[in-house]
């Protein structure tokens, strides 16, 4: 879509609105951030958008701005855009965010969920750069992921996958996800997955764990923040912990190496610098998972934006990588 100038990125968030100006090789050269509030009416929750774009639009270079992308938690629907309904974000529910945004700017805009903008940015640009085919993990407070093939987001029919994260890993297990389907991968391998766990586990450890002493004695404090540094401090109760959660990682990358057989796997998001550290027993571990024979090779590479995903993501939308169904239709 975009050949030249700079594009304007939106990052919308359950506590905050960044945005910045990024250029066609993927550089963030300027961001800002503003407080969301989502507890007020949808429109409050519009005016920190506004506030957001109009502060980077403000910026000297600002003027050569050309295109708005927009990178929202979600379920979207596209391409119009509008919020279906999520629980950070409990001010919109079927709420027209892309109209908003593009009645209000004189300058074409792209919509997309946080996932699919993250994982383009990192296909285009990061660490995914130079392979064809890349599947995209973001783990964090959830699991999201895309699908980026020949540097086109891939969407499904009615352009709500993938929703990677809710691939069932333990169907029989207790682990009930926020999606109300029983063992997603999301609720054994996210970082409240970990927290959780580890709450579990501490009270029946047969040796008192570091875990308890970083939360100071509160098992409502642990966090999977906690668990590395406990991890990090060589506790054996967090290292089990993270090796059991590497290993689910590693049973679900295995079947996603059966399904696409990607080019390269990038995880992004709060916990990825820790998963990272357990690539290479996730490596050493997919054999089991996976009779795709090399899937052992499978590049596994730490995602390059960390926090600024969501605002080089938005941006990334505006300078290609739709499939061109779905770019003819906007
Ligand atoms: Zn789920």
């Amino acid at each position: 879509m975009l050949n030249n100038g700079l594009a304007l990125g939106v990052d919308i968030g359950g506590t905050k609105v960044a945005a910045g100006i990024v250029d066609r090789n993927g550089r963030l050269l300027f961001k800002t951030r503003v407080p969301m509030n989502v507890s007020g009416t949808d429109g409050e929750a519009m005016a920190c958008v506004h506030e957001a774009i109009r502060a980077t639009l403000a910026n000297e270079l600002g003027g050569r701005v050309s295109a708005i992308g927009v990178a929202s938690p979600g379920p979207i629907e596209l391409p119009s855009g509008k919020i279906l309904q999520t629980p950070n974000l409990p001010c919109w529910r079927d709420f027209p965010l892309g109209e908003h945004v593009r009645d209000a700017y004189p300058l074409p805009m792209r919509i997309d969920n946080d996932a699919n903008a993250a994982g383009l940015a990192e296909a285009l640009w990061g660490a995914g750069r130079g392979f064809n085919n890349v599947f995209y993990a973001t783990v964090g407070t959830g699991i999201g992921t895309a699908v980026v093939i020949d540097q086109k987001v891939f969407y499904g029919r009615t352009r709500t996958a993938p929703e990677g994260g809710h691939m069932t890993i333990d169907y029989r297990g207790e682990h009930l996800c926020g999606c109300g389907k029983r063992g997603c991968v999301e609720s054994l391998a996210s970082g409240p997955a970990i927290a959780k766990r580890a709450r579990t586990r501490v009270m029946s450890a047969p040796v008192r764990s570091l875990i308890l002493d970083y939360a100071e004695n509160d098992p409502q404090r642990i966090t999977s923040h906690v668990v590395e540094r406990a991890w990090r401090a060589g506790d054996p109760t967090a290292t089990d912990i993270l090796r059991e959660t590497a290993e689910v990682l590693a049973i679900w990358l295995g079947n996603i190496i059966d399904l696409l057989e990607p080019d390269a796997i990038v995880v992004g998001g709060g916990v990825a610098q820790l998963v990272s550290e357990w690539f290479p027993y996730i490596a050493e571990q997919l054999p089991h998972w996976s009779i795709i024979p090399q899937a052992a090779k499978t590049p596994l590479l730490l995602a390059n934006y960390a926090a600024d995903a969501g605002i080089v993501g938005a941006a990334a939308l505006c300078f290609g990588g739709l499939s061109e169904a779905t770019a003819e239709s906007y």
